[in-house]
């Protein structure tokens, strides 16, 4: 296999605007002279204001846009530290379920890197950080902007095989993407249909990650000598589905104040009925789903799963809880109302969410998208029933 003999198309180009405007957007606005200045408005930013400050300290108080109430997701930008040691405090953290003992993360390079890392001392009873960079990013899980849900689809658009689209716009006109892996050469009837979805819950970015470790999975595989499964399935990754909410920085619901993850027995908000018109035209012969979320909770369960579309692959779903290692417990409920619901009612798939303890200081990005890659590998290449399975139509 060469690149020579690429085959790829593509539905829309809308990213290069996107980028462009976000280029305007970092560049537009400069520290002036001394004042630090404070601000969420920028593309993931949002969950925090400032209560009170002074020259170098930040008194802040976690809230959300859409009233999450264990409150969750942070992610606030500072401007003119360089040199500068700043502290902080949360007036109200007791009303989250972040730890006392939990670290936040901060960049000092640009947004869309994700170069993030832990600061020095844990949140409780206020910590402070010396920074060198006169800009800096501050959040408490590892972001994931909207932007760069873009990015990780539409730059693979030129690759073999693979198709990426736009498949709507969200509410506020942000486009919404798909992207799909598949052999043109085998005919689509021959293939089962793997989906995996995340962002519904936009705060929850851990599945960003773990989306770009099944990407870079299928990719390789497609790339790869042996190329061990791609004549037997379609992918379809939809990397955001909740695109508004991701821009704003909202933990759980989307801009209209909807659980998107509760409507998917109806048709709107819009955000929901472009996501079923893509499955409903695109999957034809569904095998197996992932709906990647994440949790603030401690002590909630790993992987939840639909009885009648699932039951009869619990091997496969123990394994793939396995890989979760933050979270323990399976559970299960039927739920019409959720990704997986329609998954199984309208295509036949079997579809399972999975869960990621966010305030925990034991992965890394890449930790999360050996997770993806290991999820994914459950399904297609590890169990010799699963591909019986998948091989045989249900
Ligand atoms: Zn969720």
């Amino acid at each position: 296999m060469t690149h020579a003999n690429k085959r790829f198309s593509s539905w829309g180009a809308h990213a290069a605007l996107g980028l462009l405007m976000a280029i305007l957007a970092s560049t537009s606005a400069a520290s002036d002279g001394g004042q630090i200045q404070f601000d969420t408005d920028f593309d993931s930013g949002g969950g925090v204001s400032v209560d009170s400050r002074d020259e170098t300290h930040f008194s802040l108080t976690l809230e959300d846009e859409q009233n999450y109430s264990p409150l969750g997701y942070v992610h606030f930008r500072l401007r003119g530290v360089e040199g500068k040691t700043v502290s902080f405090e949360f007036t109200n953290l007791g009303e989250s379920r972040m730890p006392s003992n939990y670290r936040l993360l901060y960049s000092e390079t640009p947004l869309e890197g994700l170069d993030y890392q832990r600061m020095d001392e844990t949140v409780g009873g206020g910590f402070s950080q010396e920074f060198q960079s006169d800009t800096v990013y501050i959040a408490n899980y590892l972001p994931f902007p909207y932007r760069n849900t873009v990015e990780q689809v539409t730059q693979h658009q030129d690759c073999e095989y693979v198709t990426v689209g736009v498949i709507g716009r969200s509410h506020k006109g942000r486009d919404m993407y798909a992207m799909r892996i598949s052999d043109p050469g085998v005919p689509d009837d021959e293939k089962r249909d793997i989906v995996a979805l995340t962002r519904q819950h936009p705060g929850e970015t851990t599945g960003s990650y773990q989306l770009d470790g099944m990407i870079a999975y299928v990719l390789d595989v497609f790339r790869d000598e042996t190329r061990a499964f791609d004549d037997d399935y379609r992918f379809h990754f939809l990397p955001h589905a909740n695109p508004d909410g991701i821009y704003r920085g909202i933990h759980r619901l989307c801009t209209q104040g909807y659980d998107l993850n509760r409507r998917w027995n109806t048709d709107s908000p819009v955000e929901i009925r472009n996501m079923k018109d893509y499955l409903e035209r695109n999957v034809t012969s569904a095998w197996w789903g992932f709906d990647l979320h994440a949790t603030t909770n401690r002590t909630f369960t790993s992987l939840f799963y639909t009885p009648a579309a699932s039951e009869r692959y619990m091997p496969i779903m123990e394994s793939i809880a396995a890989h979760i290692v933050s979270l323990d417990n399976i559970g299960h409920s039927e739920a019409s109302q959720q990704a997986r619901g329609f998954y199984h009612e309208a295509l036949g798939g079997s579809m399972v969410v999975t869960e990621k303890y966010l305030y925990w200081e034991e992965y890394d990005a890449d930790y999360l998208r050996s997770q993806g890659r290991n999820f994914l590998a459950e399904v297609v290449a590890v169990s010799p029933v699963l591909r019986a399975h998948a091989s045989t139509p249900h």
